[in-house]
């Protein structure tokens, strides 16, 4: 099956709304098999969207339209198809008692342009909304399937759920788009593609065609793994075993691959072993306090995150040597190691992590350019200290900060290389 998606609104054209609806559409839709081939944001404009419904209308299987059902006279979305048609518009008494009912339930009176909400393409089948006034609509002309929802994403999900479950599932015929995000950091996108670009490339022609792509995020890689299955237990089975081959040709830098983001995967490791945490940052601000805490249930290990920004925090707080600070510089391996030490004694936690850096865009210098953060992660028996130096702006290095001290937490806990001991 192949899709088009139009998402109407002159405000999606702005820089101030993003068009999100589409996306979710997209991967509804790829899960049942269907394609989408082509999307376009369409302004409030009648004949725009006139022309794109004609171009579309019996060229592909199936046309999702978001947004314009609304009651105002921007909202152009039934008049375009109905122009698109040459149907006529019909007042649809049902919808109309409904809008009125839900206006009078919170003590208002329906206004009479509300009525525009209740006009129905002549041999449409309408979708109820219970989360807005909109109703959507779904009819069917020369093999294409045209679906038209309200923009406001809660409002239009249910909807498009039904139309899959009635309509769409039983035309894809159980096949569908099966998916597994594979998720690696520590290692530049280059290598992860030399790696398992081999390996990776074979699948495309295999019983089960899988597709694969590689996604550079800010501090990690991800690898997404497509299935083109029958059905859920033949994708499943195609992609588990696709999962191994990457996994054993990839190593430890493979942090996940179930969907868990790296703050669940050490949190899960934490909690399992039943150790507790303590950090000390200086340039990510607090930031992987934040990452750490964000994860439900995070109170099991997270003990205390202290930002000791200052030299002078770091020796008050921490304990941190000033002579130490003066022979080594802030930024240093002793320093972050001390300070992970230091975090670590004063809360009683099993693992403590300092990490001090220089986020930018100043303070760098030849020896310690900006994008150098020391990080360390220690517990009693094992310390994990280095030097990185992370490119891109102030926010790119704090992020990566964080993603880098997760990591070598990850890695000492899994008792992966590299464990640097005393
Ligand atoms: P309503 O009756 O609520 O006005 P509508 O179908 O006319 O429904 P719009 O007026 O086009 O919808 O959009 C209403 C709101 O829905 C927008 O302000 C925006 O917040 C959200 N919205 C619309 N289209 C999209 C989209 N493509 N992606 C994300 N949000 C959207």
């Amino acid at each position: 099956m192949k899709a088009w998606i139009f998402a109407v609104g002159s405000e999606l054209l702005t820089p101030f709304r993003v068009d999100t609806n589409s996306l979710a559409i997209t991967e509804r839709l790829n899960a049942i098999g269907c394609d989408v081939r082509f999307k376009a944001v369409v302004g409030d404009d009648v004949e725009d969207l006139r022309v794109l419904f004609e171009r579309g209308i019996g060229e592909v299987d199936l046309i999702v339209c978001t947004g314009g059902l609304g009651p105002t006279e921007d909202d152009i979305t039934r008049d375009a198809l109905g122009r698109a048609l040459n149907l006529e518009l019909d007042l649809d008494e049902r919808i109309l008692g409904s809008i009125r009912a839900r206006f009078e339930r919170r003590g208002l009176v329906m206004q009479e342009i509300n009525r525009r909400q209740a006009m129905v393409p002549r041999g449409a089948m309408v979708l109820e909304n219970s989360r807005g006034t909109a109703p959507g609509l779904w009819l069917e002309r020369e093999g294409t399937g045209i679906l038209l929802l309200p923009g406001p994403p809660r409002e239009m999900q249910p909807m498009l759920e039904r139309i899959i479950d009635e309509r769409l599932k039983a035309r894809a015929g159980g096949r569908g788009l099966f998916r597994r995000v594979l998720r690696i950091t520590g290692r530049p996108e280059s290598d992860v593609d030399a790696v398992a670009q081999p390996v990776y490339a074979k699948w495309t022609s295999a019983p089960v065609p899988i597709a694969t792509t590689i996604l550079a995020k800010m501090g990690q890689i991800e690898l997404h793994l497509t299935a083109d299955a029958a059905g859920e237990e033949e994708a499943a089975a195609a992609l588990e075993s696709a999962v191994g081959e990457l996994v054993d040709v990839l190593g430890p830098s493979v942090y996940s691959v179930d969907g868990r983001g790296l703050e669940e995967v050490i949190g899960d490791l934490l909690r399992e072993r039943q150790l507790t945490i303590a950090v000390a940052e200086s340039c990510s601000g607090g930031l992987l306090s934040s990452r750490i805490t964000d994860v439900p249930g995070s109170s099991a290990y997270f003990d205390r995150g202290l930002v000791c920004y200052s030299n002078l925090a770091k020796i008050e707080w921490l304990g941190v040597a000033e002579a130490l600070i003066a022979a080594h510089g802030a930024v240093s391996e002793p320093v972050a190691a001390a300070m992970a030490d230091g975090v670590r004694e004063r809360s009683t936690t099993s693992v403590g992590i300092g990490i001090t850096g220089i986020a930018g865009p100043g303070g760098g210098t030849p020896e310690k350019p900006v994008g150098t953060v020391a990080i360390a992660v220690v517990t009693p028996e094992h310390r994990s200290v280095r030097t990185f130096l992370f490119l891109g702006g102030r926010d790119m290095v704090k992020f990566q900060a964080t993603q880098a001290a997760m990591n070598m937490l990850r890695l000492l806990l899994a008792d992966g290389p590299p464990v640097h001991r005393d």
